[in-house]
């Protein structure tokens, strides 16, 4: 409610700096302008714009049903791309949308800290393609994928930890860390597609209750798929009977 303040009962320096700290918080965690094109947002628009919201290229049955990449043939709910049909750590991934435009915005500005606020609105989004898939009966307990210690330090959150535990929360499952990085890593988007998968291999030991269950993985952005496939082995090693992998968006695959 907006009271008439009258000019001897204005805000002093130090209530007007705390406001301002306030207002410079709360657009951080939850933006009133939208984060692509930084038009004001309309009430119940969370984020990102009605607008720029339409642009965002949503995935369908499209893809290879286990890491996710784009087809360009054979539309289908169960088709497999060539690599897949090779290798493949686990069942199936699936990502809410392609990782391009306000999308790419939206995901990257969360993952480092702004617009936390959105996060239920994310988790709710990857919920809602596990139910269009029908997978929502397909796994027992929920877990992400782990962030390096540094990574840690300088976001100070989890983003994929809060992420999955949002959606536990959402699909009244249970969340836990059955997954911990075990050694240092070099920066995956760094790196060629070969040495990616050089780069993760052995990274991560089980941890936890494992044997026998059936596991969503969460990740943040699909790219070559060498994360969710060395999680997915280490859990598929240590006993899990299934891993389906659910991100936030799918990058287009490099050739490389
Ligand atoms: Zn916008
Ligand atoms: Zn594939």
């Amino acid at each position: 409610m907006n009271a008439v303040v009258s000019e001897e009962r204005k805000p002093g320096p130090i209530l007007r700096a705390l406001r301002e700290g306030v207002e410079v918080i709360l657009e951080l965690f939850f933006p009133a302008h939208c984060i692509n094109c930084e038009d004001a947002l309309f009430p119940g628009e969370v984020a990102i714009c009605d607008s720029c919201a339409k642009q965002i290229v949503l995935i369908k049955d499209d893809v290879c049903i286990r890491c996710g990449m784009k087809l360009s043939y054979g539309f289908g709910p169960k088709i497999t791309c060539a690599d897949c049909i090779r290798d493949s750590g686990f069942e199936m991934t699936c990502a809410v949308a392609m990782y391009s435009g306000p999308w790419q915005t939206l995901v990257q500005r969360w993952k480092f800290g702004r617009c936390q606020g959105s996060t239920r609105q994310l988790a709710s989004m990857i919920v809602h393609r596990i139910k269009a898939l029908g997978l929502e009966d397909e796994f027992d307990v929920i877990t992400h994928v782990p962030m390096i210690g540094f990574s840690w330090f300088f976001r100070g959150f989890d983003h994929t930890q809060t992420l999955a535990k949002h959606i536990a929360f959402e699909m009244l499952k249970p969340h836990e860390r059955l997954l911990a990085k075990v050694r240092k890593t070099k920066k995956q988007s760094s790196l060629n597609k070969a040495n990616r998968l050089k780069n993760l291999k052995g990274a991560f030991r089980a941890a936890g209750e494992v044997k026998g269950k059936r596991v969503l993985l969460i990740d943040d952005i699909v790219t070559t798929c060498a994360t969710a496939k060395e999680c997915s082995n280490t859990l598929l090693k240590a006993g899990a009977r299934q891993v389906v992998v659910a991100a936030l968006a799918r990058a287009a695959l490099d050739k490389n």
